[in-house]
């Protein structure tokens, strides 16, 4: 019988689960809360100028997902970047331009919030923040786990207890972000990256590479996930003004013009659950993402992937 197949998120595990899908033959609707595509892989626009607010970069190691990259790479939607012994690579011109790419010729429906997941005879209803409520037979989330957990409330007995005990235990870490655009150069290296700063996480400036003289600086910064934790539901104004005095020594003479704030609240999972996707036997549930796969865009990668193929396998 042919399911009707939805998955919440279009973040990256999600869309290459949905790549990985279509091209077996998997027909998927993708849902995605936001505006854009990319989750955590996230482009913010100030003025005129965009900011990678969420992961600056990533790196590739399993032979799958560097098959990925190169293709990314070979699209012109990811460039090397060189600021550590690492092989780093960031999204070109911008971070959420591999999740663009992904979502090509995907359906994807954006600024759908799924608010409740519950079960009728045919399958799943999902209802909305608007209100409306959307039916399918298989569903896929991507979203991190605790927020599956909750939109899952009412069917979490559904969920095998000692599976659904070991989903209640992964935890993930917050990080508080600011983006601030300057006039005038900044006193970042010209690799754009500050590895080291006595209170900061990260700090990059994207036009780095352009010189002193160049007209604007774009500045993200990262503050520690401890630090964040203890200060997360501080006032905007006072973290931006902690933000900025911490920023002084690498602004030099550069002049704010503007800044903003992001809370990640589920920034990077601490303890992912020990098996790469959850699927259940009817393969009619399935869960995937960094919290399955691990802490980084390529731990959420593999997860979306792996999940794919066992639906695949499953139906053959
Ligand atoms: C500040 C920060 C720094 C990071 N640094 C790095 C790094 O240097 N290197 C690295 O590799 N990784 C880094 N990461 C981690 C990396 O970004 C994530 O591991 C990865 O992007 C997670 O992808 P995902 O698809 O699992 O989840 P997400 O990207 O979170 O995708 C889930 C999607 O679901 C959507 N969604 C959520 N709830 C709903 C709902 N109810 N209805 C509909 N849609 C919903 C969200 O909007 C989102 O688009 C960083 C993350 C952050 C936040």
């Amino acid at each position: 019988m042919k399911l009707q197949t939805i998955i919440i998120g279009a973040g990256v595990s999600g869309l290459l689960l949905a790549d990985e899908l279509s091209k077996s033959g998997v027909d998927s609707f993708i849902l995605e809360k936001s505006r854009g595509v990319g989750g955590r892989m996230a482009t913010k626009r100030i003025q005129d100028f965009s900011f990678d607010q969420g992961a600056p970069f990533f790196t590739a190691r399993d032979p799958r997902f560097v098959e990925k990259v190169n293709d990314w790479k070979r699209q012109e939607v990811v460039e090397a970047w060189n600021f550590s012994s690492l092989d780093c690579w960031r999204g070109s011109p911008t971070m959420n331009a591999v999740a663009k790419y992904l979502a090509q010729g995907k359906t994807v429906r954006r600024e759908c919030k799924v608010s409740t997941i519950s079960q009728n005879q045919e399958g799943w209803v999902l209802k909305t923040d608007e209100g409306e409520f959307i039916e399918c037979g298989r569903l896929l989330i991507t979203v991190p786990i605790p927020q599956a957990l909750v939109l899952l409330k009412s069917e979490r007995a559904l969920l095998n207890s000692e599976v659904l005990e070991r989903l209640e235990e992964v935890q993930y870490e917050p990080c508080l972000a600011g983006c601030f655009l300057l006039r005038g150069g900044s006193e970042i290296p010209e690799t754009g990256v500050v590895e080291k700063d006595d209170f900061f996480s990260w700090i990059s400036d994207q036009t780095a590479q352009e010189g002193k003289d160049r007209l604007h600086s774009k500045i993200v910064v990262h503050a520690p996930g401890d630090w964040s934790l203890k200060n997360y539901a501080m006032p905007e104004e006072e973290l931006l003004a902690i933000f900025e005095n911490r920023l002084k020594p690498w602004i030099g003479n550069g002049m704010i013009l503007e800044k903003r704030l992001h809370r990640w609240k589920f920034a990077r999972v601490i303890n992912p659950y020990s098996e790469l996707f959850y699927l259940n036997r009817e393969g009619t549930l399935g869960m995937a993402g960094d919290g399955f796969g691990g802490a980084k865009v390529e731990g959420a990668a593999l997860s979306g992937m792996a999940l794919a193929r066992a639906i695949v396998e499953n139906r053959e």
